[in-house]
């Protein structure tokens, strides 16, 4: 399910359709994200319940192919292994299950401040890190919370990645963008 097409006012920002990602290099030939049907309708309802606080979600990743999951590996270092899925037991990206993203305020369109980058390989990525300013671990965990409330769990390690929890029923795929 393309979230877009079932959620206009969820806003895309696909960096791995771009060179601006920890690949340095376009993974993608699309900037588009989609979802397993129940996890999609799941982030309608956290898009639509944050809407009366003045945010709405800004979408980094979705599905992912797997051959991209083998290639995050590939170009990662060994010490950097923990941000990556071994492609041995695959991504839960790749079961369409899993989703990277933040918030952007209503009023302005922008993207908020959290307490780290998306897909920074630190420890302040962490879903509990605990510096930054307070706004910014506020938001952090006003993103989380809602998740959490709608069946999805986040990955301690990374406070932009949320997986659903059917995960397990669905498999590991490789199509691209353009068949779906
Ligand atoms: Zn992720």
């Amino acid at each position: 399910m393309e979230l877009q097409r079932l959620d206009p006012t969820i806003q895309l920002d696909i960096r791995y359709a771009t060179t601006k990602n920890f690949a340095g290099r376009a993974v993608y030939s699309q900037a588009r994200a989609f979802l397993q049907r129940p996890a999609a309708q799941a982030l309608v309802r956290v898009n639509q319940e944050l809407a009366p606080l003045g945010y709405r979600l800004l979408v980094f990743d979705g599905y992912r192919p797997w051959s991209v999951t083998k290639l995050f590996w590939d170009v990662t270092p060994r010490d950097k292994k923990e941000f990556v899925a071994n492609p041995k037991k695959g991504s839960r990206h790749n079961r369409g299950c899993a989703v990277d993203l933040s918030l952007y305020e209503i009023a302005t369109g922008r993207e908020v401040a959290m307490t780290g980058a998306y897909d920074e390989m630190t420890p302040r990525s962490a879903a509990t890190y605990a510096g930054g300013t307070p706004e910014q671990r506020a938001l952090r965990d006003l993103l989380r919370h809602k998740m959490e409330q709608n069946g999805f769990t986040v990955l301690e390690a990374e406070w932009w990645h949320f997986d659903f929890r059917d995960w397990k029923a669905y498999r590991i795929q490789n199509v691209p963008f353009e068949k779906l």
